[in-house]
């Protein structure tokens, strides 16, 4: 298969609450989707750029679920981005880990029965995670990046950017406290897929009726 390739044909100012972003859209010969960068400063030959690769989620970035911490990890990523003048957040449409928005929410189902995310996943006919990030690469490339302090917690993340020539030289944490929805998804993420969690404590979620388990106070 020849390397795919990425075209950006749009990009606007985008004001936030952390300040100005540039919004920067892409199509690509891989897929018909919409892959986008936002990002801070001049990254034109920039090294060691805050970067976060991040797929999306519907259910967490816009609706705020409390089912997993992507829609705060995007808004902390932000947040570290504005705090340092400079950095990119690249929006990689891979919803579900890859298994698209449909089949994540019959994972759901799935897992309201007891199964956890990797269970659910491969119950559905799915890998455990599907995700490619050789059109970030290619964006990096894109915007002049040529290497980036990566914020994540996932170390496949890391290896499989690497894989795909990006210079990672340092991993920025990103974690978020859990909560009691999400608990049980972060600590598959950990023993499962090992994600680098728990260093922070389990706060409760905006669900009183909740309790919280194994709080330690
Ligand atoms: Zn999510």
């Amino acid at each position: 298969m020849p390397n795919p390739s990425v075209t950006r044909t749009a990009a606007a100012r985008i004001p936030t609450r952390y300040g100005d972003f540039q919004l920067c859209y892409y199509t690509n010969t891989l897929d018909n989707k919409e892959h986008l960068a936002f990002y801070m400063g001049d990254l034109t030959r920039a090294e060691g750029v805050l970067a976060r690769v991040h797929s999306e989620c519907f259910t967490g970035d816009v609706l705020g679920s409390l089912r997993c911490d992507c829609g705060e990890q995007l808004d902390r990523a932000l947040a570290l981005v504005a705090e340092e003048g400079q950095g990119v957040v690249i929006y990689l449409r891979q919803e579900g880990r890859g298994i698209g928005l449909e089949q994540k929410l019959l994972a759901y189902n799935l897992q309201d029965q007891g199964y956890d995310t990797v269970d659910a996943n491969l119950m559905l006919g799915h890998g455990a995670d599907e995700r490619s990030y050789s059109l970030a690469a290619c964006i990096l490339e894109d915007l002049g990046v040529q290497s980036v302090r990566l914020m994540t917690n996932n170390p496949a993340k890391i290896q499989a950017l690497k894989a795909e020539g990006i210079k990672v030289v340092a991993r920025v944490p990103l974690e978020i406290a859990a909560n009691a929805e999400n608990k049980g998804y972060m600590i598959t993420k950990a023993k499962r897929m090992d994600h680098l969690l728990f260093s922070k404590p389990f706060v409760s979620s905006h669900h009183s009726d909740l309790h919280e388990p194994q709080s330690t106070n």
